[in-house]
């Protein structure tokens, strides 16, 4: 049994950690997290995962490994949300953060026709929408359209109940703790470890991946993206609307707070997430008033906060390889970061793939 060190606690690093306990059964005694930032932390630059949306959708790539990671994500969110909330006896998934909601997703362009076979294949209740439908959509008829069932996070509860559940039920060891290179991560292990010479680091830094010493990933960007958060419980829907420039959409979060999230903006290399701009604030209230009109008027919306956050991005999307250090054979590296705009909806499947690959010896495989 190796030992496992996993640089990093977003959702990809906790992800991670339950392919390695749940799927392949690696007790998490042998397990330890380390990060900068850990659940029920914030950063608007270093720590994008409370900030997203979030649900899973059509934004992700068509190429054949984000196809996967979607489509193995969306197939095995149940099983987790089921193994959780028996951990969590007594709750529900409202409470949990993991939730489903009705979507409907609209393309100016009609979409690549592998995505489209592909979501076909095993979403929930797919259905293409009529001409009549997106005719009544505005303000210029949709190219296409689809309706399924789409699963819903509230993204900084979750996170931390999935943190809480790593810990308490496998007995995962968290450490707050910035790393300047990765060759550091070998000192963070579980007490609790049998203590075998071979050592597993996955590194699952995110942005972080760009400035890390051992790893320095100038393919790593970011992508800004502004939301607004509003109060609307009488919307319990997904929305979306893909055009060739901007991503329009109005997402639910579970629980009890009713919070609707409204976006967006998918900025390249823009770094800025201090500040947000009332510009783009309005610009947002416009689109998605006019995508979901009933959400209400402008005027008398209950503003709860607007934010921004950093996608962590990658020129050729997310890397999953597996690099042994020459000096020590004992120790091996397995990079998973670059999730983009999608870690929580595809970043089980690249969780998954990363320990395949960390597991079954595969060669330095870049997906
Ligand atoms: C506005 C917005 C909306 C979004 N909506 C959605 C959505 O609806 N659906 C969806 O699937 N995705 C969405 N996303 C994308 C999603 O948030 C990201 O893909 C995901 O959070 C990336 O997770 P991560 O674990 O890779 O990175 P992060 O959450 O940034 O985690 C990185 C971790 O690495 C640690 N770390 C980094 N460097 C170091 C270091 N040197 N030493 C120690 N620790 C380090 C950090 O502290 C942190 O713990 C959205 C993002 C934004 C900004």
């Amino acid at each position: 049994m190796p030992q496992v060190t996993i640089v990093g606690a977003g959702i990809i690093g906790l992800y991670t950690a339950y392919v390695l306990t749940e799927l392949q059964k690696i007790p998490g005694s042998e397990i330890c997290v380390v990060a900068k930032y850990l659940p029920g932390d914030q950063s608007a630059s270093g720590y994008t995962s409370p900030w997203a949306g979030g649900n899973w959708s059509c934004i992700s790539p068509n190429d054949d490994a984000s196809l996967f990671y979607d489509k193995f994500t969306y197939q095995n969110l149940e099983r987790l949300q089921k193994v959780m909330l028996a951990f969590f006896a007594g709750k529900d998934d409202e409470w949990l953060g993991l939730s489903r909601r009705p979507s409907r997703e609209f393309w100016d362009q009609v979409p690549d026709e592998r995505k489209i076979e592909s979501l076909k294949s095993y979403l929930e209740d797919y259905r293409v929408l009529s001409q009549k439908e997106l005719n009544e959509i505005g303000p210029t008829k949709p190219a296409f359209g689809i309706s399924l069932k789409a699963w819903n996070f509230n993204c900084p509860v979750f996170l931390y109940h999935f943190y809480e559940f790593l810990k308490d039920k496998h007995q995962v060891r968290f450490v707050k703790q910035e790393l300047t290179h990765l060759a550091q991560a070998k000192c963070y292990v579980n007490p609790l470890s049998s203590g075998n010479a071979k050592h597993i680091i996955f590194n699952c830094t995110g942005l972080g991946a760009r400035d890390l010493g051992g790893v320095r990933d100038h393919k790593v960007y970011p992508t800004r993206g502004q939301v607004v958060v509003i109060k609307a419980p009488h919307i319990n829907e997904n929305c979306v609307r893909w055009g060739k420039d901007y991503a329009t959409y109005i997402i639910p979060r579970p629980g009890k707070g009713k919070e609707l999230v409204l976006g967006g903006f998918l900025q390249v290399d823009n770094n800025n997430a201090q500040d947000t701009s009332f510009a783009e604030t309005e610009d947002i209230l416009k689109r998605t008033l006019t995508l979901l009109p009933k959400i209400g008027n402008h005027d008398e919306l209950e503003i709860i906060r607007v934010a921004a956050g950093l996608r962590p991005s990658r020129y050729g999307g997310p890397r999953i390889e597996k690099e042994t250090k020459n000096d020590d054979d004992s120790v091996v590296v397995i990079h998973n970061y670059g999730a983009s705009g999608y870690g929580y909806q595809g970043g089980l499947g690249m969780a998954f793939k990363a320990v395949q690959v960390a597991f079954r010896q595969e060669r330095c495989s870049r997906l």
